[in-house]
């Protein structure tokens, strides 16, 4: 049974602006921890494994869209640590790459409508309601265990810096980055944590981590750099993509990662961090998100 107890690398990467602007800008490697349980993912998932241990569940169920990075990370995590696994799929019956992959690692899939799918409890029950020994993990793995995860994020941190930057879709991973920040002794003081939601109206996200217990007003939320909406995209973001990654080697994905670092690199041209400061971008990983965007980079560039 293999664990990721490793502490993914912090690595600078340079462009004029960060020059210009005098920042420092560095990249935690999250997107090494695993090709398909993404970063964040298995930070998320880890509590919930060793809850599932502790419990002698044999099944994890959880739930996602049919490009969820969460189901795949859900459905490789249950072969590496032998669970069997079930995902609900919001939406008709599609094939896609991402599916496939689950299905892969041996999750089974159930589609149910829309509509069903904003009952998840119901769902549930309905299926495992009378099988102790499966888990409910939320979709995106949302959850207090989750929070714990990715709080350990800080403490692996090698220097200090003054400035925390991530995207966000459920919230987890910020809410559990500022739980880390909090806790840290000298971070606490000196660090500030900036969210980029990738949704529309990604002041919501403000609630989802206030439920996690943990106060969003410490967080610097940029709520305009969504680009339309969840996985919406534009020339704009698709060509800052492809110069970013054939000047860093780093591979980043519409749906996070580029929206993420779009932001970053807008907020520095802002004037928004001061001089001299030291920024880590949290790369959360979910590359597998490019394969449902390929066919755009044709449409919209010059590919
Ligand atoms: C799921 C995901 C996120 C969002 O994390 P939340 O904890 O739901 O906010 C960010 N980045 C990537 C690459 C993801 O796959």
């Amino acid at each position: 049974m293999a664990t990721f107890e490793f502490n993914s690398p912090e690595q600078e990467i340079h462009f004029p602006l960060f020059k210009e602007k005098n920042v420092r800008v560095f990249v935690k490697r999250d997107d090494l921890i695993h090709p398909f349980i993404s970063g964040n993912k298995w930070r998320k998932l880890k509590y919930m494994i060793s809850f599932a241990k502790e419990q002698n569940k044999d099944t994890l169920v959880t739930f996602g869209g049919a490009w969820s990075n969460h189901l795949v990370a859900t459905a490789c995590a249950g072969a590496n640590f032998g669970y069997r696994t079930y995902g609900f799929v919001r939406g008709d019956e599609v094939e896609n790459p991402v599916l496939a992959l689950c299905k892969l690692f041996g999750m089974t899939l159930h589609f149910v409508s829309r509509s069903d799918y904003q009952d998840k409890h119901g769902l549930y029950n309905n299926v495992f309601g009378n099988r102790p020994r499966s888990l409910f993990i939320n979709e995106g793995g949302y959850s207090k265990e989750a929070v714990r995860g990715c709080s350990e994020l800080i403490d692996e941190l090698e220097t200090k810096y003054d400035n925390i930057i991530c995207a966000a879709g459920t919230g987890a991973t910020a809410a559990g980055l500022q739980t880390g920040i909090s806790n840290h002794p000298i971070f606490q003081k000196e660090t500030s944590l900036h969210v980029i939601p990738v949704l529309k109206g990604g002041d919501f996200i403000k609630d989802e981590i206030n439920k996690l217990d943990v106060d969003s007003s410490l967080i610097n939320f940029h709520l305009d750099y969504h680009f339309g909406g969840y996985a919406k995209v534009n020339a704009q973001l698709l060509n800052f993509i492809k110069c970013f990654v054939n000047h860093t080697d780093i591979m980043i994905e519409p749906t996070y990662t580029g929206k993420l670092f779009y932001a970053l690199f807008d907020l520095i041209k802002n004037g928004l961090f001061q001089d001299k400061s030291k920024i880590l971008a949290i790369h959360s990983g979910g590359l597998t998100g490019f394969l449902g965007m390929f066919n755009k980079f044709y449409r919209l560039l010059s590919f």
